[in-house]
Parts: C-alpha cells; sequence; structure tokens
C-alpha cells in the first residue's frame, strides 16, 4: 500500500534516521510510533514490550493517552496484546471490540477506535513484544500492511535485543529479554555446571537492516540462494558427506527445501517492503520458527530445523562468513548449548574450559550423551527450544543430576546451585577416599567393578576410579566419531593403545555394534522401518563378514601374547554365537599362518541384550566364555519399548517384577554352567538398581566411571545376605505391586544403605 509518507521502503529509511540519531531511547520509541502511525494512515500506533514476569507494559504510543505509558500492562494472554504474544501470530480486526479476547483499558482512551492490527515483535522466532496500529473507522488491513507492519516490529525487535529499551523498564519490571527460564529435559550426563552460554552454531549477527536500494537487495537474494543451491547440490552429487558429517537423505530433504517455491517466495516478498536480503532471510526464518515451534508434530520440527539450517547457509553467504562452524577460542566456564551435535564436534571443544553441554535433541543413550558421560561433561538433552532461548554470553546452569537447566538464574537460584556443586564436590572427595578400599559388601562378599569405555579420553578413567578394569570397550565409538572408516591398522593401534595403558588389568573389546540407532556418517544407510529390529550389529557382521573380519584382525593383532576377550554383540540365537566364533578361530589361524603370536588367554563372550537368548540360556552360557547383559537393549526389547523414545522410555521400571525376574534367570543359569556373567548396561550403575542385581546374585558390573564412586559406596554398606531373603520374598509374593522400586529403596533406608 501507499501511505500518506511514501511506500514501505520510505517508511524503513525515515525509521533508520530515527534510529540513528542521537536521542533518549524513550524519545527515539516515541518517534517511531509517530512514524509508523502515519505511514500505515492509523490513527494509533502503539508497542508494548514483554516484561520478565511474562506481562506486557505499554512503552510508547501515538493515539492513546500518552499517561497510560509504562503504567497500562496486559497479563500473558490477557486481551488482544497478549494473545498476540501467546500465539506469535498477527491478528487483525476490523471490529476489535467484538472480539471475546478484548478487554477495555480505560486509562487508554482507546474505545473510540473500532479496527486493530497486532503483530508480534519477534527475534529468533521468541516473542519479545506486540507492535499495534489501531483505527477509528472499521476497516479491513491489507495484506501489505500486515506485512509492512511484521518488518517494522523485526527493527523494533533488534532495538530491544541491543539492550536500547532496557533502561525504561518500570522500576521492578525488566524486560523480558534478561527473563530467567527453568529449562527440563532429559538427563545426559550426570554433574552441575554453571557458566556462560556458547552457542554451538551461532546466530549471525545482522547489522545492516534497511536496503539502499531494493532492487539491488533482491539480486543479492537471488545470488545467494542460487550460491546455496549449488552447494547443496554439489553435496549431494558428491556423495561423500563425511566432513560434514550430515547424512545423505538429510541432505536430499536439505535439496527438496532449497527448492520450496513458498520459501523463496516469502524472502523476495519481505525484501521489498525494504529490508536487505538478509534480514529478510532472518524475518522469514523468525516468523516460521514462531509458528514451528508450536508445533508437536516431530516431523515438522523436524523440518525446521532444515529451514534453520538453510537460513543460516544463505546468511552466511550474505554476510560473507563461511559455512560451518568455527570454534573461536573458548571463553572459560562455557557452556555449550546446540540443536544437536555429534560426538567429534563435542571431542573438538576445549575440554579446559568446557562447563556443560545443552541440547534441544538427544536422548540419555545417545552417542553424544555416552561421549558427554566419558569427558565428565554434565549434559542435559530434549531442552525444547534451547538456542532460541539463550543468548551468547547469558548466564546458565546445566543441572545434569536434575536433567534441568537454568537460563539467566536469579542470584538466589545460582546460590543454590554453587551450593549443590559444593556438595557434590565433596562427595566427590568421599568417594575419592573409598578409591583405596576394596569393593565389598559389608558382609564380606566380592564385587568386581570395571568401567566402560570407548574412546582414549576414557583410559585415564581407570586410574582415576581404581576399576578392575573394562568390562565394556564399545568398539563403534571410534567409528562414530572418525570422519572416515577407520582402517584396520588405526583400529589396531587404538586396541593397543588401550591394552598397554590397562597394563594386566582385562579389557572386553565388543565387537562392532552399528546400525539401529548408531550411524556412520560415512557409510550408507540402510532405510528400514524399525532400525532398532533391523540389520544391526553381529547381523551385519555376519552377512558381510569383511569389516568384521578385519577388525578381528585388529584385535588378534594387538592382543597377540596377551589375555584377550571379544564380546559379541546382539547375538539372538546359539547359532549365531556359534557362527562368528568360528569367523574368530578362522582369522586366528591365518594370523598364525603369519606368524602373529596367538592371545595367551582368547575368551569369546556375549552380550545378553536380545530376549530370545533367555529361552537358550543352558546352551549359551555352556559355550560361551562369558556373559555380559546390555540391559538398555535388554529392557527396549523385553518391554517393547523404545530407549530412546521419552514417551515410552521410562513406562516400565527395570525394578519391575517380570524385569526383575527375567535378571535373575541369567545369573542362575550362568552359575549354573559356571560361565562368568557380568552386568554392562546402564542399570549396572545405578546404586539402587545396582543393589537390586546383586540381590540377585549378579557380582560384576562394568559401568560408566562417574558411577564407580556411588555404587562403591553403596555396596560396602550393604549386607548381602539380608537383601537376598527380602528379594527372594518379595519376587515370591509381589502383592500386586509391578514395581519393587518402592520396597528396595524401604530396604536401604532400613539398613542405611546410599542409594
Ligand atoms: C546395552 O544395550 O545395555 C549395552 C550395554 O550396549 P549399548 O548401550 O551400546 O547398546
Ligand atoms: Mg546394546
Amino acid at each position: 500500500m501507499r501511505g500518506a509518507l511514501g511506500g514501505p521502503g520510505v517508511l524503513l529509511r525515515r525509521l533508520r534516521e530515527v534510529m540513528a540519531a542521537s536521542i533518549s531511547p524513550q524519545e527515539r520509541l516515541d518517534r517511531l510510533v509517530v512514524l509508523i502511525a502515519g505511514n500505515l494512515v492509523a490513527e494509533v500506533c502503539s508497542v508494548y514490550v514483554l516484561r520478565e514476569d511474562g506481562s506486557l507494559e505499554l512503552y510508547a504510543t501515538e493515539g492513546l493517552n500518552r499517561e497510560a505509558v509504562h503504567l497500562t500492562t496486559m497479563r500473558a494472554g490477557e486481551g488482544l496484546v497478549g494473545l498476540i504474544a501467546s500465539e506469535a501470530e498477527p491478528l487483525a480486526l476490523s471490529d476489535a471490540q467484538a472480539h471475546p479476547s478484548f478487554s477495555y483499558r480505560p486509562e487508554t482512551g482507546e474505545e473510540v477506535y473500532r479496527s486493530f492490527l497486532g503483530v508480534p515483535i519477534l527475534r529468533g522466532g521468541a516473542v519479545m513484544g506486540v507492535l499495534v496500529i489501531q483505527n477509528r473507522a472499521s476497516r479491513i488491513y491489507s495484506e501489505e500492511e500486515i506485512e509492512s507492519l511484521q518488518t517494522t516490529a523485526m527493527l523494533m525487535a533488534e532495538m530491544i535485543a541491543a539492550g536500547g529499551l532496557k533502561s525504561l523498564a518500570a522500576p521492578g519490571a525488566s524486560i523480558g529479554l534478561d527473563r530467567p527460564i527453568h529449562g527440563v529435559g532429559v538427563i545426559l550426563a550426570d554433574g552441575v555446571g554453571l557458566g556462560h552460554v556458547v552457542l554451538h552454531e551461532p546466530r549471525v549477527a545482522i547489522t545492516n537492516l534497511i536496503a539502499e536500494n531494493p532492487a539491488a537487495e533482491v539480486s543479492r537474494l537471488e545470488a545467494a540462494i542460487g550460491e546455496m543451491r549449488a552447494s547443496i547440490d554439489e553435496l549431494v552429487e558428491r556423495g561423500d558427506v563425511a566432513h560434514t558429517g550430515e547424512h545423505r537423505d538429510v541432505l536430499e530433504t536439505f535439496r527438496m527445501f532449497a527448492h520450496d517455491q513458498g520459501w523463496l517466495r516469502r524472502m523476495r516478498e519481505v525484501v521489498l517492503t525494504g529490508l536487505t536480503a538478509e534480514a529478510a532471510v532472518e524475518r522469514v526464518q523468525s516468523d516460521t520458527r514462531a509458528k514451528m515451534l508450536r508445533q508437536t508434530d516431530p516431523y515438522l520440527r523436524e523440518r525446521l530445523h532444515d529451514l534453520d539450517d538453510l537460513a543460516n547457509r544463505l546468511l552466511r553467504t550474505l554476510v560473507g562468513k563461511a559455512n560451518g562452524v568455527t570454534h573461536e577460542s573458548l571463553p572459560e566456564n562455557a557452556i555449550v548449548v546446540a540443536r544437536s551435535m555429534g560426538p567429534a564436534a563435542l571431542l573438538d571443544y576445549d575440554r579446559a574450559h568446557l562447563r556443560g553441554l545443552v541440547l534441544e535433541e538427544g536422548g540419555p543413550t545417545s552417542h553424544i550423551a555416552i561421549v558427554a558421560r566419558a569427558l565428565g561433561i554434565p549434559a542435559v538433552g530434549e531442552v525444547a527450544n534451547a538456542t532460541a532461548l539463550v543468548e551468547a554470553g547469558d548466564a546458565i546452569i546445566v543441572d545434569g543430576q536434575a536433567g534441568e537447566v537454568q537460563i539467566r538464574p536469579q542470584p538466589d537460584v545460582e546460590n543454590a546451585y554453587k551450593d549443590k556443586a559444593r556438595l557434590r564436590a565433596r562427595k566427590q572427595k568421599q568417594y575419592e577416599k573409598l578409591k583405596e578400599l576394596p569393593a565389598t559388601t559389608r558382609d564380606g562378599v566380592e564385587i568386581t567393578l570395571q568401567i566402560n569405555a570407548g574412546l582414549i579420553v576414557d583410559i585415564p578413567n581407570i586410574e582415576a576410579t581404581a576399576a578392575s578394569g573394562i568390562g565394556l570397550f564399545r568398539t563403534e565409538l571410534q567409528f562414530m566419531v572418525a570422519q572416515h572408516m577407520p582402517t584396520t591398522a588405526e583400529q589396531q593401534a587404538l586396541y593397543t593403545a588401550v591394552l598397554n595403558a590397562v597394563q594386566d588389568r582385562p579389557v572386553t573389546f565388543r565387537t562392532l555394534d552399528i546400525g539401529g540407532d548408531k550411524v556412520l556418517p560415512y557409510m550408507e544407510r540402510v532405510e528400514e522401518e524399525n532400525p532398532a529390529l533391523g540389520w544391526r550389529a553381529i547381523r551385519i557382521g555376519l552377512d558381510k563378514p569383511r569389516l568384521l573380519r578385519a577388525q578381528l584382525r585388529a584385535m588378534l593383532r594387538a592382543g597377540a601374547g596377551r589375555d584377550l576377550k571379544i564380546m559379541l554383540p546382539m547375538v539372538a540365537t546359539t547359532d549365531e554365537f556359534r557362527r562368528a566364533r568360528m569367523i574368530i578361530r578362522r582369522e586366528q589361524a591365518m594370523l598364525e599362518k603369519q606368524g602373529v603370536a596367538p592371545p595367551s588367554d582368547l575368551r569369546v563372550g556375549v552380550m545378553v541384550e536380545v530376549p530370545s537368548l533367555l529361552f537358550e540360556l543352558s546352551e549359551i552360557a555352556r559355550e560361551a566364555d562369558f556373559l555380559s547383559i546390555g540391559t538398555n537393549d535388554l529392557m527396549q526389547f523385553l518391554f517393547a519399548a523404545d530407549r530412546e523414545n521419552k514417551r515410552v522410555a521410562d513406562r516400565f521400571d527395570p525394578l519391575g517384577v517380570g524385569a526383575l525376574r527375567a535378571l535373575r534367570r541369567i545369573v542362575e543359569a550362568a552359575s549354573e554352567t559356571g560361565c562368568p556373567v557380568t552386568v554392562c548396561g546402564e542399570m549396572g550403575g545405578k546404586p539402587l538398581e545396582t543393589m537390586a542385581l546383586i540381590g540377585l546374585g549378579y557380582r560384576g558390573f562394568s559401568m560408566s566411571a562417574a558411577s564407580i564412586g556411588p555404587v562403591k559406596a553403596m555396596l560396602r554398606a550393604l549386607d548381602v545376605r539380608k537383601l537376598r531373603e527380602r528379594m527372594d520374598w518379595m519376587l515370591a509374593s509381589p502383592e500386586g505391586a509391578t514395581s519393587l522400586r518402592p520396597q528396595l529403596a524401604a530396604f536401604a533406608t532400613e539398613f542405611k544403605v546410599p542409594v
């Protein structure tokens, strides 16, 4: 539309003059509302800013009663302004007072205005306020007017974010930008970290918002889109996506979005309102984000990530920054906040400064979680919208004990966490003291405690915990953090380094457990309806033994003349075990022919994690040299509950009668045949769960290094005979209880067992 003062481009140029003028923030706002009202031929223009408490405060107005400025407030969701803020959508009404949400504020004198147009002030998809125009006459606002007001709102957002309005806040009511936020997610890695936000993929800062020459901006946008498409086409076509860590089908979806006409048209339209190309990309993305964040459909939310990535690529091209993550030097006490991250990216950060990790994605058994635990970095995952809620440098606390984050915490909250961190440090010291003491229960039962590992960074944890060995070495981690498929020589080098480092302690190397949720970025992905039940681990090893054989050679060479333990994952039948063992024997015979010394003692064991093996227990326990229970997978398959799916992962309790009876059968079958058995899933690292497992008869555990202290403290206070009696009784007569957790916890309290 063409307003009284010219087109939208003219408005933006005038707004820029006002922004640049050296006047007070209030005066600036006052002039802006006059300009906007004049340009859009409205009698009223008002700005409401979101406050820390979630309410909206009138910050400036042209047309309404000026006395109401900084006095009139709307609660979240209250009135039309509150509605716009909570929905993050524009609202245009020709008869505002007829709307059910209309809330009359006598001090403003707005009763004479019938038409109403309000738009959210958005930044990075987060609402920062509401911009409104009103007219006396009943009228319909055009699409172009709505567009123009949204563009203006973007400028306001930058003004608020730049801190220009902070000084205007009513006493005791700071603006929402500084609002403390309590985010809830899931525990990825234990610990408490206090520090400041470092964005893993920082938002591209846009300094130039208003176009000098709109036609030139359209050309810049077109050129950047062309470049972005070409780079994505190249990525897809090259077929080698290893260095980006992105997967091919992700790229295909990417390519589809990069050619999405609706998205591109929106950006062109916004450029034509007078913004620079980069400001237009940012605006469209902010609107899209605001809409998508209100979606609960995981598919749509996933698509938001694709669009975010593309928008970021465009922005980088437009402001001349290289694509990809740049790792500037990390500040002290850095807490990295990311949408998602691969394990390799985490390892790129300087450990000495890293205090925590917050992700929008990432379940407790994801690889990034495993690596965070290995590094001892407190981490919380599945924090909705985390990257949009923070600004780089914000104070933040990661509570990996509770699975929570505190963004911009109030001083009392911060102090409470400092206390919590101190308490933890004290406990760690106590665990440290336990290091020298044997892992023996009160009544003299010896328990073997080993650690789970998979990377070189895990190795110092053996000394630090005085663990008796590595009960599960997840060899796939080397593959997952690598940019290319590790060669046999690289594998052998890692295994040798591990064996050298542990000296005479045992290490159980598990053969590659890939497939399912464990995807290698450089390997072709096989599309499966149910990857967890699909072609994975030993199944791949038996069908296409090349990779398995290469790995076995690496293990056997590293283990020449030493004790070597090899463990097979996801075995479902005794027959699978026999076939895999045959391959191992063949490889060993071949190496011996080549003059490689055999291991001084070779043991081949099996993971018990597929429930079918529970019905071949006597066979498998007789034939395998040892058993190790993968409770993560065993529970997921026993209960048919995806270990990564938050909705069902906690639905069934491993301390339930059914699960405990299954676990008892395994330990009984193992002891009948004299086959050693340990527990290496997460269940065996939680004190209460481990207590229950000891009660069932288990004597060996392999767990994350951080669990050794708490588990040792628990078992040293435990009287196994008493627990065993109690558990036999509980399992025989559960009295309708499905979970024995409360009874086990009561036992622990009664006998002062710290769990
Ligand atoms: C398990 O399944 O419990 C296990 C230890 O293996 P992973 O977590 O690597 O699947
Ligand atoms: Mg498993």
